[in-house]
């Protein structure tokens, strides 16, 4: 078994994997970069821009015979997750080649391509797999296994061929809504002394500190609401189910009606039967509000499904303190008309990074004119990196190979038989 890591092995973002055996070749995940060789933020635009040959040329499209250009293709891409740095080239990809990914992932690209401007995972080319469901490609065996992470329907994917077993990890955490995925995870694997562990480091790095858990951030946002004079503006990303129960849970406890934004309301409706989320049709403590950059496009087809016409805003601006709302900056122009009702406390669950843009920045001063605050408020959707060592201890494996990190170097610190690899590099699994 061969193993190739086209991009990852010393950045965060842009994660590209290749694993070999005999005829078969797999892709796992064929992700979009985050950051430039400089660690700029990468501008997504430059994919609709410049044409393939371009992108190749400048590395953001990562060399890998056959899976863009000409060249045998891969059998199959299997992919962990939806999220842009995991997924954000898939639709570059050669159309014949099949994707596998959970019906999970699947919903979540049709949210985020319905509301978000992304792409959707193309049906014909969508093999569904099931956590703990083996399955063939050629010569190998593959078992994607759940995993818990800041993303609704994430896996892990077991590979096994030549008499040799990989695990790649994709993103994952142990201090999320769902331990016991990650139990399961260990029982299946720990006990078959694996050869190679692909694992994302993202939070390796010299003396950072374990942060908060999923329940932790329960506890915090509760209390932020419970102690917000006015009306409480939720900033997160609805494809984080596990988030959208925390804001749910907190602002129930606080005795507050959830407010689901559009997109918000169609991702519970798609999960529906997968999460313990109330249906805003049936609970009298969730509301739909049809934010209005949603509202042209799609309000009479997702209204139709969810099955309710909404709370209106002067319903909200009525009583802003009866409600706990799903919030973007781009709600502040469109919906409020830059006037945000006094007081108004903005709970910001996005990493720190994204606060330097442009719109944060305005919405930052907007809620300041009136009187409001504006409090982070997040759990990290990665596995800190004192977790990391005790899983990876657990999962034994002969050797572990760093992805999805800008400090590689620091796996070599924690673990004797970390092989640190170069983008690009092929290594046979010895
Ligand atoms: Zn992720």
């Amino acid at each position: 078994m061969d193993l190739t890591i086209h991009r990852g092995t010393k950045e965060i973002g842009g994660s590209c994997v290749e694993v070999s055996a005999g005829e078969t070749r797999l892709i796992l995940d064929v992700g979009m970069p985050l950051v430039t060789p400089e660690r700029e933020p990468f501008d997504s635009s430059v994919i609709r821009k410049k044409p393939l040959q371009e992108l190749i040329a400048d590395g953001v499209v990562p060399q890998v015979p056959g899976l863009f250009d000409d060249g045998t293709p891969p059998a199959a891409i299997l992919l962990t997750h939806s999220h842009l740095d995991h997924s954000g080239l898939l639709h570059l990809t050669k159309p014949e080649i099949p994707i596998h990914a959970t019906s999970g992932t699947s919903k979540m690209m049709l949210a985020a391509a319905l509301f978000g401007g992304q792409q959707s995972l193309d049906s014909n080319r969508h093999a569904k797999v099931m956590s703990g469901e083996p399955f063939q490609v050629g010569g190998f065996t593959i078992t994607p296994l759940a995993v818990d992470h800041s993303c609704f329907g994430s896996v892990a994917y077991l590979l096994e061929a030549d008499g040799k077993t990989l695990l790649y990890s994709g993103d994952l955490r142990l201090h999320g809504r769902k331990p016991g995925m990650i139990r399961s995870l260990v029982a299946e694997v720990g006990p078959r002394n694996i050869d190679a562990l692909v694992m994302e480091g993202t939070h390796v790095g010299a003396g950072r500190a374990k942060g908060k858990t999923e329940y932790d951030l329960e506890n915090v946002i509760h209390d932020h609401i419970c102690s917000a004079p006015g009306l409480v503006l939720a900033c997160f990303s609805p494809i984080d189910v596990d988030r959208v129960v925390t804001y749910y849970k907190a602002a129930k406890r606080a005795g507050r009606i959830f407010v689901a934004d559009a997109y918000t309301a169609f991702v519970m409706y798609l999960v529906a039967s997968e999460s313990a989320l109330p249906q805003p049709t049936k609970a009298k403590d969730v509301a739909v509000y049809f934010n209005k950059s949603f509202e042209q496009r799609n309000r009479q087809t997702v209204a139709a499904k969810i099955g309710t016409t909404g709370i209106s805003l002067e319903e909200i601006r009525a009583q802003p303190e009866k409600y706990a709302m799903v919030f973007r900056p781009s709600m502040s122009r469109l919906d409020f008309n830059h006037q945000l009702p006094p007081q108004s406390r903005c709970l910001y669950s996005f990493w720190q990074g994204y606060l330097e843009k442009p719109d944060w920045v305005q919405l930052r001063q907007e809620i300041a004119a009136a009187g409001g605050d504006f409090i982070p408020a997040h759990a990290s959707g990665h596995i800190y990196e004192e977790d990391l060592v005790e899983l990876v201890k657990q999962l034994n494996p002969k050797q572990v190979m760093p992805i999805h990190t800008f400090e590689p170097g620091g796996f070599a610190q924690h673990f004797p038989h970390a092989v640190l690899l170069q983008d690009g590099q092929r290594y046979s699994i010895g």
